[in-house]
């Protein structure tokens, strides 16, 4: 089975659209690949509901839309039969996850994706760079050290070592940090193929740790527009099979299955 669990539901020009009709431009284009089912996980800081928790003003002046039309436009699309889930990308907040939870908790999710870009007002992947900021050393250390607390909050870790965007990859304890994040999954994306560094998420020394101690995963391309749903997700499948993968993580409503990968 190949599923494409992280997504941002927008219009060909990646402006936000959360629609049925929408929803149905990314069903083709799966269905074009061979994707069989995927899985919507917008940035939980484009809905006003969560207003109250963000400060970087990149996040501020997205909050603006509703988070109950975004849930009823992918209700109404697998009402329709169409082979999608409701997910959500949940943007880390170290000190108020539990605020978080609780404004998400009504909410029919299959799946919460959790990430880490901003730390402390310094981005991983975005400027002001924490790794410029601080170090790799000490950047790598809080990166990861917030993966492992947000490992407790959500199902799955989107791009787990979206640190090393900046700077020289550092060699870790992979396995020290795999035992760290036992009880949630790791997704293996292809994003990165088209971020400057050009690397799959995550590396082999964190996905075969990953595997050794019996931590699943999901695959993904972080597609923001439709064109690019499933966009080389072959290339994040052969990874995980290089790391002994052989099945992903299918969800319904916060339950987890296994079924053979590829
Ligand atoms: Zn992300
Ligand atoms: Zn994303």
């Amino acid at each position: 089975m190949i599923v494409d669990y992280h997504m941002h539901l927008r219009a060909p020009d990646e402006a936000i659209d959360h629609s049925v009709s929408a929803i149905e431009r990314y069903v083709e284009v799966a269905g074009e690949r061979g994707v069989d089912e995927i899985g919507f996980t917008e940035h939980v800081y484009y809905f006003e509901q969560t207003r109250s928790l963000w400060s970087e003003p990149s996040q501020v002046e997205r909050c603006i839309y509703d988070i109950e039309e975004y849930v009823g436009a992918v209700v109404e699309a697998k009402r329709r039969g169409y082979p999608v889930k409701l997910g959500l990308e949940v943007d880390h907040l170290r000190d108020r996850a539990d605020e978080m939870d609780e404004i998400l908790q009504p909410y029919p999710w299959d799946y919460l994706v959790g990430s880490i870009h901003w730390i402390d007002g310094l981005g991983v992947d975005g400027e002001p760079s924490l790794v410029e900021a601080v170090g790799p050393e000490a950047a790598w250390a809080r990166y990861y050290d917030w993966l492992v607390d947000a490992a407790t909050h959500a199902d799955v870790l989107a791009h787990p070592d979206l640190v090393k965007m900046y700077g020289p990859e550092l060699d870790w304890d992979w396995d020290g940090l795999a035992e760290s994040l036992v009880g949630t999954c790791l997704e293996v994306s292809s994003a990165g193929l088209h971020r400057p560094h050009g690397k799959l998420y995550p590396n082999a020394g964190l996905l075969s740790a990953a595997k050794e101690n019996g931590i699943p995963i999901t695959t993904a391309s972080d597609a923001h527009v439709p064109q690019n749903v499933g966009r080389d997700l072959d290339r994040a499948i052969e990874h995980a099979k290089a790391s002994g993968y052989e099945s992903v993580t299918v969800f319904d409503q916060r339950d987890a299955r296994q079924e053979p990968l590829g």
